[in-house]
């Protein structure tokens, strides 16, 4: 039997298949309208609408399934990234998965500067990044590798101090350390490999990444609509942040007009109430499924 234009040039993505990005990268995926079937159950799973496979595997393995070209993209954070060292593109960071690297240690030990992590032991399961801190500082450390529950390393007495992530910073808390050095901040990454890619998968990245910016942009904006005095249109004009000029239209009191437009969402407070100070009434903001600018 022939293959379908569709195996030929499906791009395969690699997510995390069950984790802290797992659930993200798939809300991400479905928002720019991809569908697929129980990707909870299957290693591999077809988009319905869209030329595109996933590859749900650990995320330790997505930076080198892309480096090796058996997936086109993943879905992986910069740390590990970062740590594997792997020969990737980086398309796009993406705002979640948010964290850092950072180096710690007890509250009220010995060690309270970088210097003093001279000739100390720190557990991590980064040791790659770690040794690069290391060495870029001078600091002679040995490293204990292990690859999960780092925290407890120091009350353990496996090790004096750890390398390991932080997001709010209550697990370190909760287990006596402070949080001493950041040695790398992290978020999502789309990377792509760089391996050569046929002109059917450079066309389907092409559009992926349209949708994805599209979805984005959206994401970070509002539709925001209102009623204002036709004086203060000016006014009005000058406040908002517009990315084109606003709908302004007539209303049934002819001092009255209707604005309509679209605003970055983390203007939103500082806009909304100096439109109030100029008039604005019956506000009201929407959600936006898309963008193309
Ligand atoms: P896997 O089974 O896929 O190897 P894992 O246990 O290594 O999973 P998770 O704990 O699910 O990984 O974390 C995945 C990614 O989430 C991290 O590599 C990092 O990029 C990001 N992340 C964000 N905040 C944190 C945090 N506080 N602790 C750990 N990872 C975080
Ligand atoms: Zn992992």
């Amino acid at each position: 039997m022939e293959r379908t234009a569709d195996s030929k040039t499906s791009l395969r993505i690699a997510i995390q298949k069950s984790g802290r990005l797992t659930d993200k990268t798939i809300e991400l995926l479905k928002g720019i309208g991809l569908r697929f079937d129980d990707y909870k159950r299957n290693l591999m799973v077809k988009c319905r609408n869209f030329d595109v496979e996933l590859l749900l595997i650990r995320d330790d393995d997505i930076p080198e399934y892309v480096q090796d070209g058996v997936c086109d993209l993943g879905f992986v954070g910069a740390n590990v990234r970062a740590e594997t060292g792997a020969d990737v593109r980086v398309l796009r960071g993406l705002d979640y998965g948010v964290c850092r690297l950072s180096l710690a240690a007890r509250k009220d030990g010995a060690i309270q500067t970088l210097e003093d992590f001279e000739g100390k032991t720190i557990a991590t399961s980064y040791p790659n990044l770690t040794q690069q801190f290391l060495d870029k500082h001078n600091i002679g450390a040995n490293l204990v590798t292990i690859s999960g529950a780092v925290e407890i390393a120091p009350r353990l007495e496996v090790a004096d101090a750890i390398c390991d992530l932080v997001s709010t910073g209550n697990t370190l808390k909760a287990n006596g350390l402070q949080e001493l050095e950041v040695i790398l901040e992290s978020e999502t990454q789309l990377i792509q490999t760089n391996k050569e890619l046929s002109p059917g998968k450079k066309k389907l990245i092409e559009k992926f990444l349209i949708r994805m910016d599209s979805h984005q942009q959206a994401e970070r904006s509002r539709y925001i609509m209102m009623n204002a005095p036709k004086s203060s249109v000016p006014e009005i004009k000058e406040i908002i942040p517009s990315l084109n000029s606003p709908t302004v239209m007539p209303l049934a009191d002819e001092e009255m007009v209707a604005v309509h437009t679209v605003i970055p969402i983390d203007q939103f407070w500082v806009v909304m109430e100096r439109l109030k100070k100029e008039g604005a009434t019956g506000i009201v903001i929407l959600p936006i499924e898309s963008m193309i600018l």
